[in-house]
């Protein structure tokens, strides 16, 4: 089965209390294939970098089996920048920079070797240019999407046009309750569905994730992960976990959706163990089951009912 994924690819500056990087990978797009890349290649990316972004960069993507035809390079272009600070409980972040650069006038253009895909993640971009990605690839068999609060703010009405070509939109628990007015999650969800997705997945950071269709609710926890250094990108991993199990499976079934949130949840948790990608990009295929096979003893109790 093919995936495509289009998002942000950018240059980062990193602070939390556990450290600071600069000018390393970054991106929507960037976590999204790499994690979805352990379950099917090539990924075909599309996106947009400056003449500036770093050919080891460059090398890395390719190196992990994503097809870069469509990722356009501006020449003269700069890319896209952005950097964040992490609090002490690394929950809340401030933004510290977003220089959108070749970002800014971005254009999704779909290469006619990509028209066919069969699934595609939409990162997190203007849902113009969400929709765009769409119009140019014929029936796609699932479409994932991704927003954050920017766009719930700001293009409210585009959002929901988007939302009715989504199938299955990820989404974090304060937008869900931005997006609907509704603090409850679980009836939030159910609000989400009314709006065109058929699954909403509510991730709650160290929380762990909600899924919520039509029929059913599961909960997946999160990893009890000892040692996070970045959170960045989690999301993100969380998004390409998911659309790349299904993607390889090519199982619509609720029961595969599960465990295609038990596989995002999995990515998300390599993804914070470092800084950037460092962690994400070197997991071997073993350990990533092992880690569903312990999140599925996380979630499993045989204590007795005692009247
Ligand atoms: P997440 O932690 O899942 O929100 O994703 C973090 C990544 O999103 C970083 O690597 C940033 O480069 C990228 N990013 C931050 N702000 C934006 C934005 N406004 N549009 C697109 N990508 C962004």
């Amino acid at each position: 089965m093919s995936l495509l994924v289009v998002g942000s690819l950018g240059i980062d500056t990193i602070e939390t209390p556990f450290g600071r990087v600069e000018n390393v990978l970054g991106g929507s797009a960037t976590y999204i294939s790499t994690a979805a890349s352990y379950f099917v290649t090539p990924i075909r990316l599309v996106g947009v970098v400056g003449s500036d972004f770093p050919k080891e960069y460059i090398e890395f993507l390719e190196n992990r089996e994503i097809d870069l035809e469509g990722l356009q390079i501006v020449q003269g272009g700069k890319t896209f920048r952005w950097g964040g600070r992490y609090q002490y409980d690394m929950n809340s972040r401030d933004t510290l920079f977003t220089e959108l650069n070749v970002f800014e006038h971005f254009d999704p253009i779909i290469p006619s070797s990509y028209k066919k895909t069969t699934y595609v993640c939409l990162g997190n971009i203007d849902p113009i240019l969400q929709r765009r990605v769409l119009e140019q690839i014929e029936k796609p068999r699932l479409v994932v999407g991704d927003t954050m609060n920017f766009w719930i703010k700001g293009k409210h009405a585009e959002l929901m046009k988007t939302f009715k070509l989504v199938d299955v939109l990820i989404i974090n628990e304060a937008e869900a309750r931005q997006l609907t007015n509704e603090p409850n999650l679980i009836k939030a969800a159910k609000l989400i569905i009314k709006l065109g997705p058929n699954v909403v997945i509510i991730k709650k950071g160290e929380h762990g994730a909600l899924l919520v269709t039509e029929r059913t609710i599961f909960f997946a926890p999160a990893y009890p992960l000892e040692t996070i250094n970045d959170p960045t990108g989690a999301g993100d991993a969380f998004a390409g976990g998911f659309v790349g199990w299904i993607a390889r499976t090519d199982d619509l079934s609720e029961e595969n959706f599960k465990r295609g949130v038990i596989y995002g949840s999995a990515l998300a948790s390599f993804c914070v163990e470092r800084f950037s990608l460092e962690r994400l990009k070197d997991i071997s295929y073993l350990e990533i089951q092992d880690r569903f096979r312990e999140f599925r003893e996380l979630s499993k109790f045989e204590v007795e009912v005692l009247a």
